[in-house]
């Protein structure tokens, strides 16, 4: 169906103001990718052509905080990158949001040890968590959905304190499902 038959014969349509910006919002995400370890290759594969991150119109991936609208933590991040990751959010600016990635961003992961962070979300809002080690890029474009989820719910002005947006912090559930191998692999004696 086109927009055409979807309007009146009259030739125009109603709608609220605020779910037109939601809707410009959710459709043109701007993320700018904090990637420090393995997770970051999930985030170009996520991009690239194969799962085609420009599908949710955030595939512009800018690497400048003042041209961005989710910050997206990907890979662990030690005590000395941490005031790093502050600023970045910090320069960001308002409506953003945040995407940890993977099991070193949200926990810390295996890292258990002094240099690295046990968790971004004691130092930044975190929108949506996203599982994994590495999360697919399925999770990945699942965070992005939940991001846009979150900003069809978004009220203008935003109604957390000081006038911001609370952070939701959503936790997806893992969906990968564990499918049979393509080629019959024998391991051993047969
Ligand atoms: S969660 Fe796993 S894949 Fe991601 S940065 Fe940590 S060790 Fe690497």
């Amino acid at each position: 169906m086109g927009i055409e038959e979807a309007l009146s014969t009259d030739g125009f349509f109603t709608s609220r103001l605020q779910s037109l910006i939601n809707w410009g919002r959710r459709s043109s995400l701007w993320p700018m990718p904090f990637a420090t370890a393995c997770c970051g290759i999930e985030v170009m594969a996520t991009a690239s052509s194969r799962y085609d991150l420009a599908r949710f119109g955030a595939e512009v991936m800018r690497f400048s905080p003042r041209q961005s609208d989710v910050l997206v933590v990907a890979g662990r991040v030690t005590t000395k990158m941490m005031p790093v990751v502050q600023r970045v959010y910090a320069q960001i600016t308002e409506p953003k949001w945040v995407v940890s990635m993977g099991a070193c961003a949200s926990t810390g992961g295996v890292f258990d040890t002094y240099a690295v962070i046990q968790g971004i979300d004691q130092f930044i809002p975190v929108d949506v968590y996203v599982p994994g080690c590495p999360p697919r890029p399925e999770m990945l474009l699942e965070g992005v959905m939940a991001i846009q989820k979150i900003i069809d719910q978004d009220r203008l002005p935003p109604k957390g304190p000081n006038g911001k947006r609370r952070p939701l912090q959503i936790a997806l559930e893992p969906t990968h499902e564990v499918g049979e191998q393509p080629a019959r692999i024998t391991v051993g004696l047969t």
